[in-house]
């Protein structure tokens, strides 16, 4: 059984970034800019966009933070999200979500110009990958492809069971593992799936993306298989210093001696997720996908 270092790749693909940029810069280009907004005071959002600013910092990329008071109006935040697309300084930008309740995330991911949408949820973008075109690919399932790349595992005519299908995760992934390169025969499953035991338990590669802590148990996966666990639920703990601990969506201990790939949690996906927002916006910052 081989853990799946998400650190370590991350690492990897971080060091791969960071002498692009310095190739950029060398040639007389400005360092990409990634600017996010950030709005309210929600802790995890907080420390997601401290994590983000940070990351890029690393690569050598310029960061911008915008920070607004969580009564702010729909209107002032599309007039700014408007201002960022005709900014020519600005290579890509992201809005952190959630959004208070008064600002619907639909409108403000439409009114992202997708150029600029290096989250990827713009439907331009969404429409753009299920059509196998070049696009900003979401971070989650893009940073899940990238650990099976980084360890060179075997996908096509494989049997690939995704749970879940968020349209941030589980649909993504299951659509870009059916593609041209990828080659899986998937299976997404659903809170209505029926006989999901037996679908599971039939994977090659199963991806648990449902965000319920242990759900995925040693009788629900194949001998051999690939099991890549996205969820992260946060619970009460007295064995660690902070009083929680993060579990996945699979009970790890039970599972991992049946697979031949695990992705511990954390330390797995979680890592992957920064790296996908840095390559999109290097990808802006060359115009790759849009020109
Ligand atoms: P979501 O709540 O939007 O979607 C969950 C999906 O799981 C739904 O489609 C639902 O149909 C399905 N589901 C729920 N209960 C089920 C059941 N009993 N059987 C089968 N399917 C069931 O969640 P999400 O945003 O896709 O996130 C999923 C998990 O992944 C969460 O724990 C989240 O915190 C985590 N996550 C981790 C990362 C990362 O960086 N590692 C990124 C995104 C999300």
């Amino acid at each position: 059984m081989i853990r799946i270092d998400g650190k370590e790749v991350a690492n990897s693909l971080k060091a791969e970034i960071a002498a692009e940029v310095n190739e950029l810069v060398r040639a007389g280009k400005p360092a990409p800019h990634l600017v996010a907004i950030l709005v309210g005071n929600d802790g995890a959002s907080q420390t997601y966009v401290g994590h983000k600013e940070k990351c890029c910092g690393e690569v050598g990329f310029r960061s911008t933070v915008l920070r607004f008071d969580e009564n702010i109006t729909e209107a002032f935040l599309l007039s700014e999200i408007r201002r960022l697309n005709d900014d020519p300084d600005v290579d890509g930008f992201i809005v952190q979500l959630p959004l208070p309740a008064h600002i619907s995330e639909q409108k403000v991911t439409e009114a992202i110009d997708p150029k600029k949408d290096v989250d990827g949820f713009h439907p331009v973008n969404t429409g753009r990958m299920i059509n196998g075109l070049p696009a900003y690919l979401p971070a989650t399932p893009d940073g899940i492809l990238e650990l099976l790349k980084y360890y060179g595992i075997e996908t096509a005519g494989k049997n690939c069971a995704v749970i879940g299908r968020s349209n941030i995760v589980g649909r993504p992934i299951a659509n870009l593992l059916s593609q041209k390169g990828w080659d899986c025969t998937v299976t997404l499953c659903h809170s209505r799936t029926k006989n999901l035991k037996e679908i599971a338990a039939q994977a090659d590669i199963l991806i648990a993306a449902l965000g319920k802590a242990e759900f995925v148990t040693a009788d629900m996966v194949k001998e051999g298989a690939v099991v890549i666990d996205v969820g992260i639920t946060r619970v009460k703990s007295d064995k660690t210093k902070s009083g929680w601990k993060l579990l996945g969506d699979v009970k790890f201990d039970e599972v991992a001696p049946k697979c031949s790939y695990i992705t511990p949690v954390p330390g797995g996906v979680g890592p992957m997720t920064i790296i996908s927002l840095m390559k999109n916006t290097l990808k802006a910052a060359k115009k790759e996908i849009y020109g």
